[in-house]
């Protein structure tokens, strides 16, 4: 760049360039066939610590980890092949850099030439580029020593070094040890960039100018042209209400920046903390309100780690182009369980005459007591967790009857009825699994219960409007239904600190349960990897498969195309706005896929062409435009 001084970049090796450390690699395969292998290679690695550390002089570090080796020439070939395979990830992917960049790159390392030649040469840097230390070897080709007039096999070597080379301009020095951070401590170089990306030394982090967790940090904080337009790390995201640690390490593992807090936020705490924030993660109790949106910056998404929205203003978020992520059905395993066993529970009466022994009588018979095999099953709602039920109750031998309002597959041999009425006359267990909308308010009444057969079964673990439980109490005190199973209620407690009140309380062969259907371990597990994964797929692609309010677009990794995604509000004419300006400026699109809903439009487009900042601000002047955003 011309307003830029003249930079000389200087790396360290391993560690750095490669994910690892090359003796230890070397310890792989020259240790091969020997039995103490693994010992030798925890020593080799304890003492490259203590070297890198400064705990032990690299030349004695060197030549004792040299004596353990007992390495050959012939193992350096196959080292530089594994080695080329263990480029760090970041520098792999900006290969280009190195090559473009190639005049201004030194690398000081005190590895060893005979494999790093070989394997910078791939990315431009040429020889007399490449400070390292030579080995000798024997006659037979055994490595038996270092060149010892070379600085880089002494104490301090790369100060000596750096200093004899006498670069020019400022000096950059990008590595993960001590001896890389000595250099800027010695006045040689201007500035230290601690590379965290495969290791993290604790001694050297609160001493860099920058910690940088991959090259593209790097390159995008000094300018410098990068394979993808926003490093990871500066991705920040904000966890809440004390999100399972799953998620957590997901998101960490993926680079980004996690914060995390215990608690939900009040609206006058979330406007601050939301401030900056690209990534937020909540459960139920923080609100996402209109006026936390208004004053989030840079919210990309929002994930909800439960399995409802409500307490987010979807139409502010859409609006603002904020994707909203949540796990729906993370739990239909944990309801579809506790419904077979409740109804195993209940066909045989197991619930009163556990209640029965509680207060001291014994009532052994068999009388009421059924087997649920060959009964028949009458589920009412056959979505996502009706339709696991029908699967799972065939495997127990029941025979499944179904009734939706929509057009539905029966899966296995469960058979479609006609009406809910042809459904609850035929049933011995009646189970309820239709979603909240208001019309279900009361579809089960003192009608329907009339209509089903006597000492029918009945369970309800959708929603507490759909029952009219007086009714519900009345067929159970008339013995026309044998048991029910509730979990979900008009009215519940809004905490566990309040009284739980029903006209259900204390009914015979009634289990009750505190809307706990999906609550299991293992669905807060699911919850805890299905969202982030949402959440990095549209980070990472703008794929918006899962989202709860943006138009779904299913967009896959990107290859050899830059990704521009748009929205903006649903107003016609905006794409033939956008591709206008993709001709003007001769861009090829690769692909395109456009999404629509009642508020905002969601364009995604792969070209094969680098951009400009005239492309990007000529679309973010479209009128409507509510979010750009560029992958590459
Ligand atoms: P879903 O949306 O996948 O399925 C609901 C089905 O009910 C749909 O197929 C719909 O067409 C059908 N339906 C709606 N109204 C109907 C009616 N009047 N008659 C017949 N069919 C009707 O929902 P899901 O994930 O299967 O969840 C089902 C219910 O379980 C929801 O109400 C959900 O809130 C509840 N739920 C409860 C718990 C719990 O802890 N107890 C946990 C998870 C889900």
């Amino acid at each position: 760049m011309a307003d830029q001084p003249k930079r000389t970049f200087v790396f360290d090796f391993d560690s750095t360039l490669t994910q690892v450390e090359a003796f230890e690699e070397l310890a792989e395969i020259s240790l091969k066939n020997d039995p103490d292998r693994e010992k030798k290679i925890r020593r080799i690695a304890e003492i490259t610590d203590q070297g890198v550390d400064g705990d032990i002089t690299f030349t004695e570090s060197l030549m004792m980890r040299l004596k353990i080796l007992e390495a050959r020439e012939e193992h350096l070939d196959l080292l530089v092949k594994r080695l080329n395979r263990k480029i760090s990830t970041s520098i792999a992917r900006n290969k280009e850099f190195f090559k473009q960049y190639a005049a201004d790159i030194y690398i000081v390392s005190c590895g060893f030439k005979e494999f790093i030649d070989p394997i910078m040469a791939k990315y431009g840097i040429p020889p007399e580029r490449i400070f390292a230390n030579t080995f000798r070897f024997d006659r037979k080709g055994h490595i038996v020593g270092f060149d010892r007039d070379n600085d880089l096999a002494k104490p301090d070597g790369k100060i000596e070094q750096l200093r004899k080379m006498d670069l020019p301009g400022e000096i950059h020095v990008i590595g993960d040890g001590f001896s890389d951070y000595q250099m800027r401590a010695a006045g040689i170089a201007h500035k230290f960039y601690a590379f965290t990306e495969n290791v993290s030394r604790s001694n050297i982090l609160d001493k860099a100018d920058h910690v940088t967790p991959s090259l593209d940090e790097f390159l995008y904080k000094n300018k410098l042209p990068g394979a993808i337009s926003f490093p990871k790390n500066r991705i920040k995201v904000l966890l809440l209400e004390n999100i399972h640690p799953d998620a957590e390490a997901m998101l960490r593992d993926e680079g980004y920046t996690v914060e995390t807090a215990p608690k939900a936020l009040n609206e006058d705490e979330l406007v601050k903390a939301i401030k900056g924030v690209h990534v937020l993660g909540i459960r139920s109790k923080t609100k996402v309100t209109a006026k936390a949106i208004a004053a989030a910056d840079k919210l990309m998404a929002v994930g909800a780690f439960c399995i409802g929205t409500n307490q987010i203003d979807l139409d502010a978020c859409t609006k603002a182009g904020v994707a909203v992520f949540n796990a729906p059905f993370s739990n239909t395993r944990s309801v579809v369980e506790l419904v077979i066993g409740e109804m195993i529970m209940l066909m045989r009466g197991t619930v009163a005459k556990s209640n029965a022994m509680h207060v001291g009588k014994w009532d052994k018979s068999a009388s009421d007591s059924n087997e649920i095999r060959g009964k028949k099953l009458g589920i009412i709602g056959y979505g996502n967790i009706g339709s696991q039920l029908s699967v799972l109750a065939e495997g127990l031998g029941m025979t499944v009857y179904y009734y939706d309002v929509e057009e539905k597959l029966a899966l296995g041999n469960a058979r479609k009825m006609a009406s809910l009425k042809d459904l609850l006359r035929r049933c011995d267990v009646v189970t309820l699994h239709v979603d909240g909308r208001a019309e279900n308010k009361g579809i089960i009444g003192d009608r329907e219960f009339k209509m089903m057969k006597d000492g029918a079964v009945f369970i309800n673990l959708s929603r507490g409007h759909v029952v009219d439980i007086a009714a519900l109490r009345k067929h159970l005190g008339s013995g026309k239904l044998r048991g029910a199973a509730v979990d979900v209620f008009p009215k519940e407690p809004g905490s566990n600190s309040d009284p739980f009140e029903s006209p259900l309380i204390g009914m015979p062969n009634v289990i009750l349960t505190p809307h706990v259907g999906g609550s299991t371990i293992e669905a807060q597990e699911n919850i805890a990897s299905y969202v982030p994964e949402s959440l990095v797929s549209y980070i990472n692609t703008g794929n918006t498969n899962n989202s709860v309010n943006l138009p779904q677009v299913r967009s896959t990794e990107m290859k050899g195309a830059h990704r521009l995604l748009h929205i903006h509000a649903n107003v016609p004419g905006i794409l033939a706005r956008i591709n206008s300006i993709f001709s003007k400026y001769d861009i090829n699109i690769l692909g395109q896929s456009l999404k629509t809903n009642e508020t905002i439009g969601y364009l995604v487009t792969d070209i094969d062409k680098k951009y400009n900042k005239d492309v990007m601000r000529e679309l973010k002047e479209i009128g409507h435009t509510v979010k750009l955003r560029v992958l590459y």
